[in-house]
């Protein structure tokens, strides 16, 4: 999802600074998901994969591991090919386009696993879809596994459904593998009120609830995601993963970016969830 503003939400107290200063050095979250969509892997307007932007990622992602944290990268597609645009001019049904755009995330997933190996992590990619020569199948208790040996984990091929998107599928497996918090790696630091880009007075949301997000319709991440983070109560943060060391100092507590949860949920500390997966 390409924005994370909407215009005429009043029913919130947008933040009115930056992250604060903090020099905590241990990490606030144990587990991660964080979702990376497509446009991330290429420059603004652009398609495919350019070095630079993936590069910065892998670095991005290099200094959160480098914390201790477990983390788990849900990749999307859509610099390659998004299901609904492509169905209908080029013809074809719905699900198999979308099966076209689970397909372009695995691309995504291997370009990223690359770039996290050159850094000397240890990566798996699983893919809901079954590719077996290029990579594992998704499997719940393998993906933990991993987790506790130090690997990082990159989850291709969405959901494995037509009709959802890769928003949907990092908010269950958040919930499947009990991640602390969904970290939404955008292109702007935060929700806002209107769009920053165009009006220069626009404020940006410290935190919103999910019903907020859901009423509002705040272009956050799908609904369907963020019903699900509800359901589940995870947090999600959104955040701007280009501005260097964002997610680092997310992990560390940082009131960066938009929360969004409940009005009781702190931003910070991992959430008991009973078991820790669902
Ligand atoms: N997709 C799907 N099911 C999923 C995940 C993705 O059908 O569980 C398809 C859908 O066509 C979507 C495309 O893959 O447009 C790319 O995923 P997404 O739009 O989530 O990528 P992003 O916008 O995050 O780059």
């Amino acid at each position: 999802m390409a924005a994370t503003w909407r215009l005429g939400c009043r029913v919130l107290l947008p933040a009115c600074g930056g992250g604060g200063l903090m020099s905590a050095s241990q990490p606030v979250f144990k587990r991660v998901v964080v979702k990376i969509s497509g446009e991330g892997f290429c420059p603004p307007g652009g398609f495919g994969i350019r070095r630079a932007e993936l590069d910065h990622l892998a670095a991005e992602i290099d200094q959160v591991a480098a914390l201790g944290v477990q983390i788990v990268v849900v990749v999307g597609g859509g610099n390659f090919f998004r299901g609904d645009r492509f169905a209908e001019t080029l013809g074809i049904a719905l699900s198999t386009a979308d099966y076209m755009g689970m397909l372009a995330t695995v691309l995504n997933a291997l370009a990223l696993q690359e770039a996290l190996e050159r850094l000397g992590r240890a990566t798996r990619v699983q893919s809901s879809l079954t590719i077996a020569r290029v990579c594992e199948p998704f499997v719940r208790r393998r993906c933990l596994r991993h987790l506790e040996k130090g690997r990082i984990v990159i989850l291709a091929g969405g959901t494995g459904n037509p009709h959802v998107t890769t928003d949907s599928c990092a908010a269950l497996r958040a919930a499947e593998l009990g991640a602390d918090v969904l970290l939404k790696a955008t292109k702007v630091d935060g929700v806002y009120d209107d769009d920053p880009a165009r009006n220069r007075q626009a404020r940006r949301y410290e935190r919103l609830t999910w019903d907020q997000v859901i009423d509002n319709r705040l272009r956050v991440m799908d609904v369907a995601a963020v019903d699900i983070c509800q359901q589940h109560r995870i947090r999600i943060i959104v955040f701007n993963v280009f501005e260097p060391g964002t997610m680092r100092r997310i992990v560390l507590g940082e009131p960066l970016g938009t929360l969004v949860a409940d009005a009781s949920t702190p931003r910070g500390e991992p959430e008991a969830r009973g078991g820790g997966a669902s």
